[in-house]
């Protein structure tokens, strides 16, 4: 697959004619091409969106609302096509793509086309004063930059609300996993999207994700990836004054308590810690289990890692895929190395795994369960990213609240206990965005997302994210 830039409405090539490498994880081959873009790409890329924005922002909200429509059905038309590219793409597995990925990409577009019908802006009455309303107005040129963990999902979850709200987009999908945006610039050419309203520049984080920042008339970033990039493009953006929302690294905790629902504890927790090779923003990698429970829980847990087929992602049998990328899967082992020399006891895993025929030279990782690691060493603080676990016992609510809160990351957490005085105790004193009780995942996209501490700053989903692709004007009538 040869990848292109869609600026303008036109697919195109890099201006400079540079290409990165595309690998397939699963297999280590090199596949296909992606354009190595430049400050050049990206400036021609803002002035279309700058151009198409008096025109789009002006579209009333129904108008945008069926572009959007219109996109959602293109993807449910190539729901087959995209989820192979992305499966191909990322090393996931292909029945994950199908059932997951793909769909909620093109929930994105349908839930934002509807939710920007049904918003709607204060008015507050000041009696014989008059009244103030607020007029939400869309920025101007909105950035929009994504990870590879979810690529079609995250990059939709960022376009479709700042298209919705009235903005017009420059995107860079992570160059990691560039082909199901790709597949999207596609779509776009082939419903006739209007031209400019949605650029997508192809290329490294350092060079294209940099010159969309610092670029002097994006006036709001949405990101989404490590804390560390996140630092990065704040020190850049927040000079500038620009509208940033940052959606990091988290750290998560599970925690489960003497009272849960103990099978269905053990198996959403099997699902939490490995799905997508446990490279979810949201997965859990500290798991504490209080002690009643504990040796328990520990054997029923590891006899269902066991059962973790992690296999060729295009079988039907992978429940495990490939790591993403030879970078990420050296970093992940590095990590076990790591939890090795703290004095991590291995429980499962702890080992790359070599498959046959196809898959011989791809990047696999068995899943990885250790114990006795306590809270301050590196691999129960550090984002790892990947299949690896740990599992604690703790004694009280109090300890597990200490441990859970433990890090400097607070993205989501995990509550198992059937005692609602527990559940939303623990709820409330958990230092997280984001609290799953008894279950995992499972979100109405109505309700904002994102992080606490340096997991993020700002708000996605729901409503909040079309009021953060706004300004909002304070408007005041003297009666
Ligand atoms: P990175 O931070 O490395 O990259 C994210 C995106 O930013 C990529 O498109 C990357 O491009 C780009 N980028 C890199 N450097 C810069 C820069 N200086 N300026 C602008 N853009 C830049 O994250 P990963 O792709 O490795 O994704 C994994 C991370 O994402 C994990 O930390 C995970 O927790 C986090 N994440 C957070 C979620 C949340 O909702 N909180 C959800 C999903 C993931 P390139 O790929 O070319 O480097």
């Amino acid at each position: 697959m040869k990848i292109l830039n869609y600026i303008n409405g036109v697919l195109q090539a890099p201006v400079n004619n540079k290409y990165l490498d595309n690998t397939n994880p699963a297999t280590g081959e090199i596949y296909g091409n992606i354009p190595r873009s430049d400050a050049e790409d990206v400036e021609a890329a803002v002035m279309a969106a700058k151009k198409a924005f008096p025109s789009w922002s002006a579209l009333s909200a129904g108008q945008r609302s069926n572009w959007l429509l219109k996109i959602a059905q293109a993807i449910e038309d190539r729901m087959d096509e995209l989820a192979l590219a992305e499966s191909v793409d990322n090393g996931k597995p292909l029945s994950l793509a199908k059932a997951v990925d793909i769909p909620r990409a093109r929930d994105n577009f349908k839930f934002y086309a509807t939710a920007v019908l049904h918003d709607a802006y204060e008015t507050h009455d000041m009696g014989a004063d008059g009244f103030n309303y607020t007029l939400r107005q869309p920025i101007g040129v909105a950035g929009c930059i994504s990870p590879w963990n979810l690529p079609l999902y995250l990059f939709s979850w960022k376009i479709a609300p700042a298209l919705a709200s009235g903005n017009t987009v420059v995107a860079k999908p992570s160059e990691v996993t560039p082909a199901t945006a790709y597949l999207l610039s596609e779509i776009l050419r082939d419903i006739d999207f209007p031209k400019g309203v949605l650029n997508i520049v192809h290329g490294l984080g350092g060079e294209v994700g940099a010159s969309i920042v610092e670029h002097p008339d994006t006036q709001v970033i949405s990101f989404t990836g490590g804390t560390e990039t996140g630092k990065a493009i704040s020190k850049v953006a927040a000079p500038m004054f620009k509208k940033l929302s940052l959606e990091l690294g988290g750290k998560n905790a599970n925690v489960i308590f003497n009272d849960c629902d103990f099978d269905e504890a053990v198996k959403t927790s099997v699902r939490s810690s490995f799905s997508n090779q446990g490279q979810i923003c949201l997965c859990g990698s500290r798991i504490y289990v209080q002690r009643g429970i504990y040796d328990k829980f520990k054997a029923a847990f590891l006899s269902r890692v066991a059962g973790l087929t992690v296999a060729d992602p295009l079988s039907q049998t992978s429940r495990m895929g490939a790591i993403v990328s030879k970078d990420h899967f050296e970093k992940v082992l590095s990590y076990i190395e790591l939890a090795r020399e703290e004095g991590g006891t291995i429980l499962a895993g702890g080992h790359a795994v070599k498959l046959e025929g196809r898959c011989e030279n791809g990047y696999f990782i068995a899943p990885t369960v250790f114990e006795n690691l306590p809270i301050g060493c590196r691999t129960n603080q550090e984002e790892i990213f990947g299949p690896v676990v740990t599992l604690t016992p703790f004694d009280t609510e109090e300890e597990a609240l200490l441990l859970a809160n433990g890090t400097v990351y607070g993205l989501a957490s995990t509550v198992w206990t059937t005692n609602l005085q527990t559940a939303h105790r623990m709820a409330a004193g958990l230092h997280a965005g984001i609290i799953w009780v008894n279950c995992w995942l499972n979100r109405d996209l109505r309700t904002p997302f994102g992080g606490v501490k340096q997991s993020g700053v700002g708000r996605e989903g729901g409503f909040e994210a079309l009021r953060f692709f706004t300004e909002p004007k304070n408007i005041c009538i003297k009666l």
